[in-house]
């Protein structure tokens, strides 16, 4: 390198432009890779990292909400204000610039004030494997980028299954998220059906389309928008997915679902999978697994447990009982990243038959070839939708290693127990209403207190005015809530999922959603709605 150096300094001496040019080009690369990941660079990896590390920490020790309010404009103008062809001389002063930009502004997940989506805290050990595994970079698509990485992976695999039961024969891989792996479970289990479609005569020389338009998916009302995204995807279109409704608690009703199945094959439609949620966005409730199951068996459809927020029901040390069943499941979703406190990204597509993953199997002459498969040679690639891929299994490995899976379990039960402690507040708040007892770790509920003629506050004033609290609330920065509609209606929600809050945490988010809606109520913003 050095000598390399020296001999470029010659052009740079001469009068000749374009040996000038050349000189600087030449010395921009040089300089360039003092920022590759190698031996010769390694302090300087430790000591930037460290940097980087030590911002966040010192965001840690000076945040004292989840949220600044801050709104988009003003930071759009803030990032749009930085020329992006200048680089900076070095990491601090890039450092002190994101601050601007990302660090002081950002969403606090730790923060026992933020308690609005699934976006967890995250667990230290996972953060370690972060730093590893993307400063390794391996990648998961070949055994050839990735060695010991893919059998951690597998190892983690079916340490998954086997914790749902799935059996000897279960296999998966790890995905990008829950919405990815629903998406690869419904890809399998249409082309599952359409297989079996082929086999008949009456539908030999039939293109792919025709058989797809004979296709239904089964699931609840209240299960999540990527099973109608990925009918879409999959070129069925959203209206291949049937909506069952729930019963009072939320969870599926298997009598309409016997029914609606009945009636997709007297129309000569074929029901080809059942999607049963363990743990709802909204309302933390599991589906009668064992009932759907049994359905979906009467039918022959695939059976898929979109599992991607109770997954972390199989570590709990007080409620897994929640996830049985899931033992029936054709595929199960798992995502990490919520209730195992993972960084993004970190979910799973699990299922039953291994030989079923052979769906997404494609040979690529350049990366995978049959030949690879044939000698056994472990190519993850084989089995997922994406190619290059992260090494995410670490995250959970070192967090299984380091902190096991108890403590996880544990941190998921405190949860749940707090959710519940905040329901029966919440529930003897005559400010307040709860849409139904908490089952997990959510709480859907609104703001509707007492009039002076002792009724509530009117159905339609409570839906003016509970998306206004939620605005208000997350622009004082004080704390964040997330919102949904029940049977229409605009209620607020609490997602919990950080161990560390008190019920007084919580209390105090209670307290400010109170004052909040008495001074806009107050305020007469909303006087013309009022009228109970
Ligand atoms: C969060 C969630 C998903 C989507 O998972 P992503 O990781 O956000 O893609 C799917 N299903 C349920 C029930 C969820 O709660």
């Amino acid at each position: 390198m050095r000598d390399e150096e020296t001999c470029l300094e010659e052009p740079r001496e001469r009068e000749d432009p374009s040996a000038r040019e050349f000189g600087s080009r030449v010395e921009l690369a040089l300089s360039a890779t003092n920022h590759l990941f190698n031996a010769r660079n390694s302090p300087r990896y430790v000591a930037q990292v460290l940097q980087g590390v030590s911002a966040v920490a010192t965001k840690l020790d000076r945040t004292t909400r989840p949220f600044t309010g801050v709104g988009p404009a003003e930071l759009k103008a803030r990032v749009g204000a930085i020329d992006l062809d200048q680089p900076l001389p070095d990491t601090a002063s890039a450092l002190e610039e994101l601050e601007s930009v990302y660090l002081r502004d950002a969403v606090y997940f730790h923060d026992t004030k933020y308690a609005a989506h699934l976006n967890c805290p995250v667990v230290i050990p996972a953060l370690v494997g972060e730093s590893i595994l993307s400063a390794l970079n391996s990648s998961m698509d070949t055994w050839d980028q990735s060695a010991g990485a893919t059998m951690i992976e597998r190892r983690l695999i079916d340490w998954a299954a086997d914790r749902l039961e799935l059996g000897g024969a279960a296999d998966g891989v790890f995905t990008s998220g829950g919405s990815q792996s629903n998406l690869q479970a419904l890809l399998v289990a249409r082309n599952h059906a359409v297989a079996g479609l082929r086999q008949q005569p009456s539908n030999a020389g039939l293109r792919l389309p025709a058989l797809l338009e004979k296709l239904r998916i089964f699931t609840s009302a209240d299960s999540h928008f990527s099973i109608q995204k990925s009918a879409s995807i999959l070129g069925m279109g959203f209206d291949a997915v049937i909506s069952v409704p729930c019963t009072g608690d939320h969870r599926m009703n298997p009598a309409v679902l016997a029914q609606a199945m009945a009636e997709a094959r007297g129309a000569g439609l074929l029901p080809m999978a059942v999607v049963a949620t363990a743990g709802t966005t909204d309302f933390g409730a599991v589906d009668p697994l064992t009932e759907l199951a049994a359905l979906a068996r009467a039918y022959g459809a695939w059976f898929h447990i979109d599992a991607a927020y109770g997954g972390g029901l199989m570590v709990s040390g007080r409620y897994r009982h929640l996830l049985d069943g899931t033992a029936l499941a054709d595929s199960v979703t798992v995502d990490f990243h919520k209730t195992f406190f993972q960084p993004v990204s970190s979910s799973a597509l699990l299922v039953r038959d291994r030989s079923m993953l052979r769906h997404v199997t494609y040979y690529a002459d350049y990366l995978n070839p049959e030949s690879a498969a044939l000698a056994e040679i472990p190519n993850q690639v084989d089995k997922s939708i994406q190619t290059t891929r992260r090494f995410d299994a670490l995250k959970l490995w070192l967090t299984l290693r380091i902190m096991g899976a108890d403590a996880i379990g544990a941190l998921l039960d405190e949860a749940i127990d707090l959710a519940a402690r905040v329901g029966s507040l919440v529930g003897a708040d005559d400010d307040f209403e709860l849409a139904a007892e908490p089952q997990l770790s959510t709480l859907v509920f609104r703001y509707r207190p007492r009039t002076d003629g002792g009724g509530r506050l009117s159905e339609d004033a409570a839906d003016a005015l509970n998306p206004a609290i939620r605005a208000a609330v997350f622009a004082s920065g004080e704390a964040v809530v997330a919102g949904t509609t029940v049977a229409g209606r605009h209620y607020l929600k609490f997602t919990l999922l950080n161990a560390e809050a008190t019920l007084e945490d919580i209390g105090a988010i209670l307290g400010l959603l109170r004052r909040t809606g008495a001074d806009l109520l107050q305020d007469g913003l909303l006087q013309s709605d009022v009228a109970a």
